[in-house]
């Protein structure tokens, strides 16, 4: 297997295959690549979950807007500074802003906000996930000092974005979106869901192809977990061998993206992360939201969830150290 330009059937029959030893060959090409780049350090983000409110209807997604059964939250401006404080103190250098699509996230809050972390952080990177915006909001969010922004494409699909979203979302719309973010200069993350329902190993393809194009500095692959209280409750979960090599493809074919070992894969195994770090991820996520708000963020069923204080940073560190990587409190920005 080389690393250099994979043809469509290659990549296809890498995605299809079961042979463990192809599959153990494709990781430690993925392990190589990253080690070039990055050596054994894996990055530590801090995420924060700072609404759960959201006026999309993504069929998959726990938070979307017809699931009444959801108690809704929204962190205070005090409440979000206070968990980057706590994080800070922790050590982290990279805050994580997420939240569902939330009407009252405006443009004025959203500035708000990200001006009031910068006021207090001016060193921190800063990175948010506030979903769709028109070029002059991100242009604005970057102004008031965002460095990063995550934005999964979803599916690269036309066909199967639709099978995932209702009629008013569609993937130009989303590739647009991420267009401008890198074009205004924000480390950008593209990313999709493995095992959604309908998705084909050709609309995987068309994903992998679709970063290529892109080259986003980031990349979150995470498995499709069902959330009981939406229109695919009753699927089943996305594979873990197929999510990791799904994973270890995109490292091999953007060898300087920064890759995390999703939550969601951390939630399908016990050594989910692990198994993403050796397949060739180099970032961990850990959750720094209230207690409180944190079970009420349900994107899908029995999403993992560590503590939050210095034993929980201190176990996973263990945990990656175990695995055979360096834990890294730095910004850890994107190359180049
Ligand atoms: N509103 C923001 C954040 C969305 S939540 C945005 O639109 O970008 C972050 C990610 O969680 C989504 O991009 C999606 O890929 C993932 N997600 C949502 N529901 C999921 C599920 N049921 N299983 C696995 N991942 C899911």
């Amino acid at each position: 297997m080389r690393a250099a330009r994979l043809s469509d059937r290659n990549l296809l029959r890498l995605i299809a295959g079961v042979d463990p030893d192809e599959n153990e060959d494709l990781f430690a090409l993925a392990r190589k690549a990253r080690k070039k780049h990055y050596g054994n350090g894996v990055y530590f983000r801090g995420l924060i979950e700072i609404t759960n409110y959201c006026r999309n209807d993504c069929y998959y997604c726990g938070l979307r807007r017809s699931n009444a059964k959801l108690e809704r939250y929204r962190l205070s401006l005090e409440e979000i500074l206070a968990c980057c404080r706590a994080g800070d103190r922790l050590g982290y250098k990279t805050f994580v802003l997420q939240g569902g699509d939330d009407p009252q996230l405006n443009d004025t809050r959203a500035v708000e906000i990200i001006t009031a972390v910068r006021r207090e952080f001016p060193g921190h990177a800063l990175t948010l996930s506030f979903g769709e915006r028109s070029r002059e909001s991100y242009a604005a969010f970057f102004a008031a000092g965002g460095n990063r922004y995550l934005l999964r494409h979803e599916s690269a699909s036309e066909e199967h974005y639709a099978r995932l979203h209702p009629p008013d979302m569609n993937p130009a719309a989303r590739k647009e979106c991420l267009r401008n973010l890198k074009d205004i200069g924000f480390q950008t993350g593209a990313g999709f869901m493995v095992g959604s329902p309908f998705q084909t190993p050709e609309n995987l393809l068309e994903d992998l192809r679709f970063l290529e194009e892109l080259q986003p500095q980031m990349i979150g692959i995470g498995p499709f977990i069902p959330h009981k209280d939406t229109p695919f409750g009753g699927a089943g979960a996305g594979s873990l061998i197929l999510t990791l090599k799904m994973v270890a493809l995109a490292r091999i074919m953007l060898p300087k993206a920064l890759i995390p070992a999703t939550t969601a894969l951390g939630t399908i195994a016990p050594d989910g992360w692990e198994q993403g770090l050796k397949a060739g991820a180099n970032v961990i996520m850990p959750n720094l939201t209230p207690m409180a708000a944190r079970r009420l963020y349900a994107l899908y069923d029995n999403k993992v969830s560590a503590g939050d204080g210095a034993e929980t940073l201190d176990y996973l560190a263990d945990r990656i150290r175990t695995a055979g990587f360096t834990p890294e409190m730095g910004r850890g920005d994107a190359l180049e």
